[in-house]
């Protein structure tokens, strides 16, 4: 279930039910792994460490760990991933207090693998989700800060999701991974025009999102 979607980036997916996957993303840089994302607590040994392994690399290399923010799909293999690699687990503040496993804040930017990514705050499914973007590659991975017709996922004022999908607009995006498959592509990969489409769409859906 994994792909590799760059020389040095593979998407990690682990399927909860059928046509529904949680990812995690590896960037594999000259001698430094960042991770992106954890899985649940079997995601690490079952799906992650393997991989790492296959591909000739050792856990020690993972320097980094992000966690796009505080939901279980996304957190609960910190613990694992922390006793196997000894990396730093970096969230969002606005996160960290709902995840005791985090280590440190994240800055403006982070280093994952030979990447430097941007990160970009984008609440509105929780109040310290992050987006990270590589300029150089115009690559973006949205967690789930983008969520198509997930209208449940936007758990905060409307106004501030659909805000934060502005900024996204913004950027030159090539490829955009998201940590689902959301509707309606129903893919969790999508590449230029897609993209683009899926924040317009998910943006039009949040508009004529009744909330109380
Ligand atoms: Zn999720």
């Amino acid at each position: 279930m994994s792909e590799q979607v760059a020389n040095d980036i593979i998407v990690v997916r682990q399927e909860m039910r059928p046509g529904w996957t949680c990812n995690v993303v590896l960037v594999f840089g000259e001698d430094k792994i960042g991770v992106v994302d954890t899985g649940y607590e079997n995601t690490p040994e079952d799906y992650v460490f393997p991989l790492i392994k296959e591909q000739g690399r050792r856990l020690d290399e993972v320097s980094i760990i992000v966690n796009t923010h505080r939901d279980g799909d996304h957190i609960r293999g910190n613990t694992v991933f922390k006793e196997r690699t000894g990396a730093p687990i970096a969230i969002h503040e606005l996160e960290k207090e709902a995840v005791p496993t985090a280590d440190t804040k994240l800055g403006n930017k982070v280093k994952l693998g030979d990447r430097t990514f941007k990160v970009i705050h984008t609440p509105g499914h929780r109040p310290g989700a992050v987006c990270l973007y590589d300029e150089a590659s115009k690559l973006l991975l949205t967690g789930d800060s983008v969520c198509g017709t997930r209208e449940n996922l936007i758990r905060m004022d409307k106004n501030i999701y659909i805000n934060s999908l502005k900024k996204l607009l913004k950027l030159d995006v090539e490829m955009m991974i998201m940590s689902h498959p959301f509707a309606p592509p129903d893919k969790d990969i999508l590449r230029g025009d897609e993209a683009k489409q899926m924040i317009e769409t998910s943006i039009e859906i949040a508009v004529n999102l009744k909330q109380n």
